[in-house]
Formats: C-alpha cells, structure tokens, sequence
C-alpha cells in the first residue's frame, strides 16, 4: 500500500465542502472522534460523484463467475475486494465508447471488472482531465496520482456507505 502524508490541502479544505452530503463532523476543524482524513479537494467533486454509484443496478450486483460471490454495492466492492496496481484505466482513445476500467480482485483471486462509461458517471471526461493536470502542476507521474485518488475515493466510499452508516 502506498503512504501518504497530508500534503498541503488541509489549509483549503473547508473552501471546497459547502454543497456535499455532509457528515456532521466534517467542517469541524478539531480532532473529531473518528480519525479525520483530509481528502484532496481536487479530488472530492469526483470522489463523491464515485460514491454516488453506490448500488447502480446497471453495474450491481456484480457477481465473480469464479467462485460465486456477489458485491452488492460498489461501496462492497470497494470493501470487500483487493486493490490491484494501475488498476483504474482509461480507454477513451482505444474505443469507440469512452470508458474506465476499474480491476480489483476478488477474495479468491479472480479480477473483477467494473467498467464506468458517461452513463454511469458523467465526469468521466473531467476526471482524466482534473487527474492530468494534478499530475502537470504537481510534477508528479499519472500513474502516482492516479494511485492517491483511488486511495482516497476507497476510503471515501467505504465510510460513506449508507448501508453501514443508516443514513
Ligand atoms: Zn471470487
């Protein structure tokens, strides 16, 4: 797993949280009673976007043909599933439907598949676009920033289900 530090987006972080599902604490400067993660505010607009899909019945259930397993959710999927390195890729410019794959494995080993066209999430275009000039402007190769936004979004997903928080 790749560690990482808090970066500099503590300071703006309260600039970008006006208009999103918010949880009580997450305004709250303080040290709140959960541990207190500070997401990229670069990233949030898509992280929550990512979050929204939440059961979609055009991607879920989405069941492993291995071994049986059903993932009900895309936050279950995002739980219950092993990351995979560049497992989130694009391919707009190789197919005639612009569309990302997202890899991830299953507890028996298989990779399990989700592929986000603008149907499911309209930002797609964006998304690539925001993620390429977060690398530009921050001199850091794609792949990297592409690996701290799917850690951030995972984290995101799985505390904000509405399955696991009765919301
Ligand atoms: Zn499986």
């Amino acid at each position: 797993m790749i560690k990482f530090s808090h970066y500099i987006y503590k300071n703006v972080m309260s600039v970008f949280s006006t208009d999103l599902k918010q949880t009580e604490d997450s305004q709250v400067e303080t040290p709140s009673r959960k541990t207190k993660f500070d997401y990229n505010p670069r990233f949030l607009e898509f992280i929550e976007l990512f979050a929204r899909i939440g059961a979609d019945s055009r991607l879920f259930p989405k069941k492993c043909s291995t071994c049986g397993r059903e993932y009900k959710s895309f936050p279950e999927y995002i739980h219950s599933t092993e990351s995979l390195a560049n497992g989130l890729a694009d391919y707009s410019d190789v197919l005639d439907v612009p569309r990302t794959m997202q890899y991830r494995n299953c507890r028996c080993g298989s990779t399990l598949t989700i592929t986000f066209t603008k149907d499911v999430y309209p930002l797609l275009d964006k998304f690539w676009e925001m993620l390429g000039k977060v690398s530009k402007q921050s001199s850091r190769p794609l792949p990297e920033v592409i690996s701290e936004f799917r850690e951030q979004c995972s984290r995101y997903v799985t505390e904000h289900d509405p399955s696991q928080s009765g919301q």
